[in-house]
Formats: structure tokens, C-alpha cells, sequence
């Protein structure tokens, strides 16, 4: 890595919905945490048709790699999941504007039902609406978010504890996928079953069998 162009991580504070929905995640008592899996895949396969429909005016963005594809990475002693996709990828400009804000309108809708519930019916919203990238945040203690976007030469981490703040700094393009976006996640100790094969073939195959990109599953360490 070279020091020149690496500066060090600036820390953001969430906005304060997202605080919210956090403290909500990471306090979840939701029986179907899975959910996760789905959201992340499916923000992966949506990153891989964005690619796609830019490419059609640009097609220099495939480079030498045109197949889509979501690669799970598992690893059982580093209780780690990794979900990564060759897709569009974020610019860190792009990550300070979505992975920090409720852009989302589906998780704006999540948190206007919250903010009406007095019935304590939060839990079973969680699997009504799907909330998107955060519910990484009910299996993993940090997130990181390494991404590059196509066609460009520079690359970007976001990480965060799912505590308040965020932080997202560049990284050397060594580090990123050539194309796209590596989410990995570091699992809370009760959540250790997330980087097993089993667990995770079946939750893809009971959510995600319409996703139109080819999915893998490679598993280290074990
Ligand atoms: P939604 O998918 O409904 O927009 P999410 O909370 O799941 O909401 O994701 C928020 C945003 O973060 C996405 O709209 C997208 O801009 C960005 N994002 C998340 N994951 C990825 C990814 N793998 N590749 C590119 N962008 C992503
Ligand atoms: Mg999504």
C-alpha cells in the first residue's frame, strides 16, 4: 500500500433514523435473522443489473470480466461471511450517500410503520418490509464494505460497529475487488452459523433461487 494516496478513515455519524433502526437491529429479538442473507444478495444482483444497463451505453465497464456473479465466502474460524459481486460497485462519494442514510424508500416506509407502532409489532415488520443493508447488523458486530466502482481506478472502505458512526476511508485498489463489492461480516457470536455451508445453502436456496446471477460458495479455513 502506498501512504501518499491513503489517507486515514473519516468518521461520519448515521443520520438519525438509521441510529434508530441500528439499535433496533443489533436489539433484535427476531426469530428470522436470515433475512440478512437475502437483502445482501439481492443488493448484489442489483449492483450486477446496474452494471449491466450502464454497459449497454458503455460497454468498456465489462472490462474483460462481462458474466455476472455473487460469490459467499465463508470461513468458519475467522466467523466470517463474506458476500461479494463484480456489480457496479460505490465510489466512497457513492457509500457516504447510501450506506448512511435512509435513501431507501422501502426502509423510509419500514421506519414511518415503526415510529406508528404501539403495539410492539417492530419484530415482525423487520420481515414485512425488509430493511435492507442494515440487517447485516442483526448477525454481525462490524461490517465492512470494500468497493470499487467499474471503470474507475480507485477503491473504498466502509466499516462500521452499527454503533452511531461509520467510517470510510480510500484504499489501495490491491485491496478491492477488480469490479464491484466485497461485504464481509464479522459474526456475533451467537450468529457463528452464518459461515457454515449448510446453513447458508439453504437459506439461499429458500430465498434468493429467482436471483438472476449465478451464485457460488467457497468456503476457507475449515
Ligand atoms: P435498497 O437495495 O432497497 O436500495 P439497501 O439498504 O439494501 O436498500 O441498500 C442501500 C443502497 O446501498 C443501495 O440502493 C445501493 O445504492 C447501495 N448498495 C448496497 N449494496 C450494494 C452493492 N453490493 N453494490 C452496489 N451498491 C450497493
Ligand atoms: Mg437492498
Amino acid at each position: 500500500m502506498t501512504t501518499d494516496t491513503v489517507s486515514a478513515p473519516e468518521t461520519h455519524a448515521f443520520e438519525a433514523d438509521v441510529s434508530k433502526l441500528l439499535h433496533m437491529m443489533v436489539h433484535s429479538v427476531y426469530s428470522d435473522k436470515d433475512v440478512f442473507l437475502r437483502e445482501l444478495i439481492s443488493n448484489a444482483a442489483d449492483a450486477c443489473e446496474k452494471l449491466r444497463y450502464e454497459a449497454i451505453s458503455n460497454p468498456a465497464l465489462f472490462g474483460d470480466d462481462p458474466q455476472p456473479r455473487i460469490t459467499l465466502v465463508l470461513d468458519k474460524e475467522a466467523g466470517t461471511i463474506v458476500v461479494e459481486d463484480n456489480g457496479i460497485g460505490m465510489s466512497a462519494a457513492d457509500m457516504g450517500e447510501t450506506l448512511g442514510t435512509i435513501a431507501r424508500s422501502g426502509t423510509k416506509a419500514f421506519m414511518d410503520r415503526l415510529t406508528a407502532d404501539k403495539n410492539g409489532e417492530g419484530q415482525q415488520l423487520i420481515g414485512q418490509f425488509g430493511v435492507g443493508f442494515y440487517s447485516a447488523f442483526m448477525v454481525a458486530g462490524n461490517v465492512d464494505v470494500v468497493s470499487r466502482r467499474a471503470g474507475t481506478d480507485e477503491a473504498a472502505r466502509w466499516s462500521s460497529d452499527g454503533l452511531g458512526t461509520y467510517t470510510i476511508a480510500p484504499v489501495d485498489t490491491a485491496e478491492a475487488p477488480a469490479r464491484g463489492t466485497r461485504v464481509t461480516l464479522h459474526l456475533l457470536d451467537d450468529a457463528k452459523t452464518y459461515a457454515e455451508r449448510y446453513t447458508v445453502e439453504r437459506i439461499v436456496q429458500a430465498q434468493s433461487g429467482h436471483v438472476p446471477v449465478p451464485i457460488f460458495i467457497k468456503e476457507l479455513g475449515s
